[in-house]
């Protein structure tokens, strides 16, 4: 009955304000797990639940969409689980709105882990150097960094003969070209390496690409240096504390003719 769902909605309404809209025919939200801090929220799905007039006695309709973070089968676990309940209800002639969306939460809140692995390198993800786009992937924020490196400095290849004409007519040479193009790069949001999706400059970010600004502007002409081994790596206290103690380690080593050095 109609009134059901107006009643409903009056209660999602009091709990869910703002996060919620709400409609004669039914309701939309954006559900995420409770987190502190944005950089740890690693899921998110759309939320839409439609109100057939004839509801709680007929089934409403409730549509998941635009999951973020989660896997196949994670998805498909959320369906099932709303599937049933959604039919429990419906037989008990229940109305299930808030279930709906509270099932969905703690699916989420469980669900909420980063990727074991980051896909530039391979190697297990750790909280403490990992970021996360916008996109919802995540990556070692120094392989990211590394990735910016490089496409900023391979503009030169990926130039169009559009973008190259119009440069042309304002700058004389190459170099200038070059120089120009590379800041018009820098300028714009680069790609996510996952999905292409534009990842906006944040503070994170700001301060990587500051960082890549300060290298050289093209890879070394004699290809005999890997620029990117240069590259600062953000360290974790940790990590540095570890690398101090291989340090003295190795010169431990070095001074009983433990290693012998090549060069
Ligand atoms: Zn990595
Ligand atoms: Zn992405």
């Amino acid at each position: 009955m109609a009134s059901d769902w107006a009643e409903e909605r009056e209660t999602l309404l009091a709990i869910y304000d703002n996060a919620i809209e709400a409609t004669d025919q039914g309701f939309y939200m954006r559900l995420r797990p409770d987190v502190d801090h944005e950089q740890q929220c690693f899921v998110q799905l759309d939320l839409t639940f439609q109100v057939p007039t004839n509801y709680p006695e007929a089934k409403p309709t409730v549509l998941l969409a635009s999951p973020r973070g989660l896997n196949h089968e994670q998805f498909t676990r959320l369906v099932q689980d709303i599937e049933e309940l959604v039919a429990d209800a419906s037989e008990a002639q229940e109305a299930c709105a808030i279930d709906v969306i509270q099932s969905l939460k703690t699916g989420l809140e469980e669900m909420n882990q980063p990727p074991s692995t980051c896909v530039i390198c391979l190697d297990n993800l750790r909280s403490d150097n990992l970021y996360k786009t916008r996109c919802f992937h995540c990556f070692h924020l120094s392989c990211l960094i590394r990735y910016l490196y490089y496409r900023h400095h391979n503009m030169e290849a990926d130039m169009t003969a559009e973008d190259h004409a119009r440069l042309r007519a304002q700058y004389a040479t190459d170099e200038e070209i070059a120089a120009a193009r590379l800041k018009e790069e820098r300028a714009k949001p680069s790609p996510c390496p996952i999905c292409r999706e534009a990842m906006p400059a944040d503070r994170t970010l700001k301060k990587a690409a500051e960082e890549i600004a300060g290298m050289p502007p093209t890879l070394d002409p004699a290809g005999s240096a890997s620029p990117v081994k240069d590259l600062p790596m953000p360290l974790s206290p940790q990590q540095r504390k570890e690398q101090e103690k291989r340090q003295a380690l190795f010169q431990r080593q070095l001074a009983k003719g433990g290693i012998i050095c090549a060069s």
